[in-house]
């Protein structure tokens, strides 16, 4: 079949380079457009972008022209990782225009009518697309998008057990890596043996989108799963791998054993259509004492399972455990390329 013509809107930064990284041998897609800025427009990607990943920048970029986020650009769909205060002109700009825009960026995140999509939890969410398609008079564009980076590797964790054993009540306490606020992010001086206990806006992201994401779809609406989450978080001297220490209380009474077998047995949709980017094991939880840890278990499925260690019968709550994942491949870039293969394989694309 033939590739997919993709674009990638904030090619030059932490999350577009991530796409550009996990693109380059691809199966389904193959990288046509890049955008960014006016202070990289008109240059090609070599001259516009400083590649921060390891290894180099691949060879199939380097001559491509730096656009401006706008269509015309030469492709089917578009990767969007623009800053927040941007995007949403730009992606409804190309949504119009008749693109699938799968977006990283909060901007259309708690839209009634757009999915907040995990392939794992809420394929049924794409219900919404012929919601959003009603409301907006488009024939062909839409716009998908895909959580906040923490919010990601929380609801992936409380999903098997809210399927189970039904989550009450969540309290969550993040401790974020760096990448997470981009580059060049937050200032060496401010951040060198220190813990920073703001990350603006994130709070909320986690404590309203994980309410979305498990919830249900009726009658073209989102029905909020029933849930209290309370969410602190922490900007910690890490460069890669949010890590949330969690506590949950549970509807059903369940032991650890079952816990932990419904956390590592996990497997859904995405893995059962094997596509390319899915992990083997959603979550893998380890049993040592001392992990998760981001420099150990950030990469584990490629960047894209969450790992939970450290679980454990809670005084206040039920149950309590540490969960780790990748912010920049399952939290950003390789959650989108997902949400984009479900929606290949659920012809939608
Ligand atoms: P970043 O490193 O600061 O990159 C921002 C990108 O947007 C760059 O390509 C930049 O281009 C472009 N850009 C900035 N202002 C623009 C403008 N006015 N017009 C057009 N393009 C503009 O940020 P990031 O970490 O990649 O994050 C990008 C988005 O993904 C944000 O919405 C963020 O919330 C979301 N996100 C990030 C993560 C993460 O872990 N980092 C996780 C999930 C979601 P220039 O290089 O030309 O300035």
């Amino acid at each position: 079949m033939a590739k997919r013509r993709v674009g990638i809107l904030g090619a030059t930064g932490m999350v577009g380079q991530r796409f550009i990284e996990l693109l380059q041998e691809h199966p389904q897609f193959e990288i046509t457009a890049l955008a960014a800025s006016d202070r990289s427009q008109g240059k090609s990607f070599e001259e516009a972008c400083t590649w921060r990943l390891s290894g180099e920048m691949p060879q199939a970029v380097r001559s491509l022209k730096v656009q401006a986020p706008e269509p015309p650009l030469d492709c089917e769909l578009v990767f969007s990782s623009l800053p927040g205060d941007i995007a949403r002109e730009c992606e409804a700009s190309f949504a119009n225009a008749g693109h699938a825009v799968i977006s990283n960026s909060s901007a259309f995140r708690m839209d009634p009518d757009v999915p907040l999509l995990i392939p794992e939890i809420n394929s049924s969410h794409l219900d919404l697309l012929a919601v959003q398609r009603a409301n907006s008079g488009r024939q062909h564009g839409f716009i998908v998008t895909n959580p906040n980076c923490s919010t990601i590797m929380l609801a992936l964790a409380l999903a098997p057990l809210h399927l189970k054993f039904g989550v009450t009540s969540v309290v969550a306490t993040t401790m974020q890596a760096l990448s997470g606020a981009g580059f060049p992010g937050v200032p060496s001086l401010a951040i060198s043996d220190n813990v920073l206990p703001f990350i603006d806006g994130e709070e909320e992201k986690i404590e309203k989108e994980t309410l979305k994401i498990l919830g249900r779809v009726n009658d073209g609406q989102i029905v909020d799963a029933p849930m209290n989450v309370s969410a602190q978080c922490h900007r910690v001297n890490v460069s890669d791998g949010h890590m949330a220490a969690v506590r949950v209380k549970l509807n059903k009474l369940a032991s650890v054993e079952e816990i932990v077998e419904a956390l590592a047995t996990y497997k859904a949709l995405p893995q059962e259509m094997k596509l390319p980017s899915a992990p083997e094991f959603p979550i893998i939880v380890r049993d040592e004492n001392d992990r998760p840890q981001p420099r150990l278990d950030r990469d584990a499925g490629n960047g894209m399972s969450v790992t939970v260690g450290r679980i454990k019968e809670d005084n206040v709550l039920d149950y309590r455990f540490v969960a780790l994942s990748h912010n920049t491949i399952r939290g950003a870039a390789g959650a989108a390329i997902l949400n984009a293969e479900l929606l290949i394989a659920s012809g939608l694309l």
